[in-house]
């Protein structure tokens, strides 16, 4: 069974503007997926909508074999990771981290046994007690991945996450995505406008272009190398 199904989505905007059309998708446990395309090809509004951020004009998103449709974020088993962090500035990165889990009424031994695993993980354990002003760009954004990590989701969803970063780091944290992938062999969608990710991170890239899927296949299939 696949692990996310998209059947025939479509998205149409209040004001008329539809900004995917007709997506289908079927989604295998373990894979990376990136969806890939040009600024505004409606790359972020399908993951938002799998995220349930967004509502599915038409069309149905299964998870397993369950109808997500109706289901709110909270209560989809996917966490997603945005590009601008979206850090709570007041708390420190333990409670940034715990967040999600508190909110789900995680026991708290639990909290704290999953938060300090994440953080190993990612190589934050020394920074827990920080808030997010005191991290750096790369600090930041592994927290943000933490916070992720720790609810164990069985769809991890990506928006550009690594855009604000710069060169560099950016190289540097694909890696560590790609070893986070393989470490928590669970569904990955990652969305990027950068061919250079999409060739090297996904399983399969999902070309978008106005809306519509224009092609889906691997990265060795899909660019040629002189
Ligand atoms: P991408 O992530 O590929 O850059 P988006 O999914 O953000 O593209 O946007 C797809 C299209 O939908 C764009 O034309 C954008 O302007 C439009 N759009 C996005 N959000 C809204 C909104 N809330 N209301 C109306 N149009 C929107
Ligand atoms: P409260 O519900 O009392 O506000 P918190 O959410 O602050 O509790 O903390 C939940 C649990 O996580 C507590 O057991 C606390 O000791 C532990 N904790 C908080 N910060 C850290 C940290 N930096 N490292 C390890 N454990 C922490």
């Amino acid at each position: 069974m696949a692990s996310l199904s998209l059947r025939g989505i479509y998205k149409t905007y209040t004001g008329g503007f539809t900004a995917v059309k007709d997506f289908n998708l079927e989604i295998e446990d373990k894979e990376f997926i990136i969806f890939v395309g040009p600024s505004g090809c409606g790359k972020s509004t399908t993951l938002r909508m799998i995220a349930g951020l967004e509502e599915i004009t038409e069309g149905e998103l299964y998870i397993g074999d369950k109808l997500m449709n109706d289901v709110v974020p909270k209560d989809r088993d996917i966490a997603m990771v945005f590009q601008n962090y979206a850090l709570y500035p007041h708390m420190t990165v333990f409670e940034n981290m715990a967040f999600g889990l508190k909110l789900r009424k995680t026991p708290k031994d639990e909290i704290k046994k999953k938060v300090i695993e994440a953080a190993q993980i990612l190589g934050i354990e020394h920074l827990l007690d920080r808030k997010p002003k005191a991290l750096s760009g790369g600090q930041r954004q592994r927290v943000a991945l933490g916070r992720a990590i720790v609810r164990s989701p069985k769809v991890f969803l990506m928006d550009e996450p690594l855009s604000n970063l710069d060169a560099k780091l950016r190289v540097q944290m694909r890696t560590e995505i790609g070893k986070i992938h393989k470490k928590l062999q669970t569904t990955f969608i990652y969305v990027t406008h950068d061919q250079t990710e999409a060739m090297t991170m996904g399983t399969r890239i999902v070309v978008m272009k106005d809306g519509i899927i224009q092609q889906v296949d691997s990265p060795s299939n899909l660019y040629q190398y002189p």
